[in-house]
């Protein structure tokens, strides 16, 4: 206790006047520095304190992750990873919102080694250019799909002014092109078309051949749409976004069909 003790202190008498006081007459190397400093014993001091702050809720949320967890490894034997322990071959790369709402069972009964899934807030190309990147160029997927849905957080964020949020959050906003003040599904899709086009852009000759179509979609978990709650509605194919044009589109035909071609059996379950 006595060595928490002198943590704490340590640490107040650091934190306070670096993080609440006016640091104008240091020179920013300095600053730097000293934040350097409190960070650390700030760091140290959070470690020794274990579990011990803990929101009494976390226990319960681990707890069922923990045993869920436990369910999976006993649901799913080794004929289920085995077609996926020396590499990955998957047939879609994935870009979707980081909202919780949104989750890969919607649109593959079995994404294990199936989906290459980039999540963050607004289902962007620009904030994970690398795994998009990574998932067209490396792993060769010949379908991109961009997923937006109903209800974005991100999408209405940036219809509106975000200036009060952190750098990080703002940096996250600041490449959703969309005009302010409309926070509903023309700017979902507006989004979702622009994440197209920057696709399109980056590779237009893969798209050209053949080797890559781009899809863009809207997962509508509000029915917003009226074309059924949960649908995966595809608003944009390489850039087409005429409806009509849409659906009379080859790669559109027999889709709804109760057993598309080719499509995967679903996950055996065992017990
Ligand atoms: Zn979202």
């Amino acid at each position: 206790m006595k060595r928490l003790a002198a943590w704490f202190f340590a640490a107040g008498m650091l934190a306070a006047p670096v993080f609440a006081a006016d640091l104008s007459g240091v020179n920013d190397a300095d600053k730097e520095r000293i934040r350097g400093i409190v960070k650390e014993v700030l760091r140290e001091y959070a470690a020794t304190l274990g579990d011990r702050q803990a929101n009494p809720a976390t226990k319960d949320i681990l707890r069922n992750i923990v045993q869920d967890n436990r369910d999976f490894m006993r649901t799913h034997g080794p004929e289920h990873f085995a077609h996926f322990l020396d590499g990955q071959h998957p047939r879609a790369t994935v870009i979707t919102c980081s909202d919780s709402r949104v989750h890969t069972q919607a649109l593959d009964a079995t994404p294990d080694g199936d989906l290459f899934m980039i999540r963050n807030i607004g289902n962007q190309i620009a904030t994970a250019e690398g795994s998009v990147e990574y998932g067209v160029h490396h792993l060769h997927t010949p379908l991109l799909l961009i997923v937006g849905h109903s209800a974005c957080g991100a999408i209405k964020a940036a219809s509106g002014d975000y200036a009060k949020e952190s750098g990080p959050i703002r940096n996250e906003l600041d490449t959703i092109q969309i005009p302010k003040g409309d926070p509903g599904m023309n700017s979902i899709k507006l989004n979702v078309n622009n994440q197209v086009r920057r696709a399109m852009d980056k590779w237009e000759e893969e798209v050209i051949v053949g080797k890559l179509t781009v899809v863009g979609a809207v997962y509508d978990f509000r029915n917003d749409l009226k074309q059924g709650q949960g649908k995966l509605v595809i608003v944009n194919v390489n850039g087409e976004t005429d409806p009509a044009k849409i659906a009379a589109m080859d790669l559109m035909r027999d889709l709804d069909a109760p057993e598309a071609k080719g499509r995967k059996a679903r996950a055996p379950v065992h017990h």
